[in-house]
């Protein structure tokens, strides 16, 4: 499998290339194609697989030229740490340097004033850690009713850092059509609930 056998987008192709990558990893090949179909996918998958590409490519790709909204992301990424959300945002403007995309992050740290300003202005991605989310959420200054597409990383340190009570209430605020794709690096009884109860008919991608 080539990255142009996957239906990509050619601006992400590109960019692609530009980074030196030259073949899908084995997550990457089962995982983007069904993402792609607009399919819910569940990839069991280690740090250091290529996962973060596996959700970050077809995301771009699928968000295409739409416009976002102001206060109304399009998709939404929830990482277990403020250092994994920001490496999902550098991937992201990797990938998404030759598209019109944009982007938030929200992690502790970063002051809400500037948070909010990209929010208001709209926003296509927002990339998160759960308690950040949250208290922008009470705050008033976010509906996440316009989220089309939802990626939960690392749901098992999820778990260990006490955070699935914070996904399942960001899952209950999004769409119910939304898309889904979960990863985790294991399937603990409680991981395995949430995806029985908020995922729907996942493709599985195990590597
Ligand atoms: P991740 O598992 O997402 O943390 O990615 C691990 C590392 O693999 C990162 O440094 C990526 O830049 C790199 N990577 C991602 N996809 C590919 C690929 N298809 N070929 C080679 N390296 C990749």
């Amino acid at each position: 499998t080539t990255f142009a056998d996957l239906g990509l987008d050619p601006k992400v192709l590109s960019a692609i290339s530009d980074a030196g990558y030259t073949e899908p990893t084995p997550i990457q090949a089962g995982a983007i194609p069904p993402a792609l179909q607009g399919r819910d996918v569940l990839g069991i998958a280690q740090t250091g697989t290529g996962k973060t590409a596996s959700f970050v490519l077809p995301m771009i790709t699928l968000l295409g030229r739409g416009r976002a909204r102001a206060r109304m992301p399009r998709s939404l990424v929830l990482a277990p740490t403020r250092e994994l959300a920001a490496q999902v945002a550098e991937n992201f403007d990797t990938y998404a340097k030759k598209t019109k995309l944009t982007k938030a992050l929200l992690i502790g740290g970063v002051s809400f004033k500037e948070q909010d300003a990209l929010i208001d202005k709209g926003v296509d991605v927002l990339i998160a850690t759960p308690g950040r989310l949250i208290d922008h959420f009470e705050r008033g200054k976010l509906l996440l009713t316009g989220v089309q597409i939802m990626v939960v990383d690392e749901a098992d340190r999820m778990l260990d850092m006490g955070f699935i009570p914070d996904i399942e209430r960001i899952f209950q605020l999004t769409p119910f059509t939304r898309q889904t794709l979960f990863f985790s690096a294991t399937m603990a009884p409680e991981i395995e609930r949430v995806t029985n109860t908020f995922l729907s008919a996942p493709e599985k991608v195990e590597v």
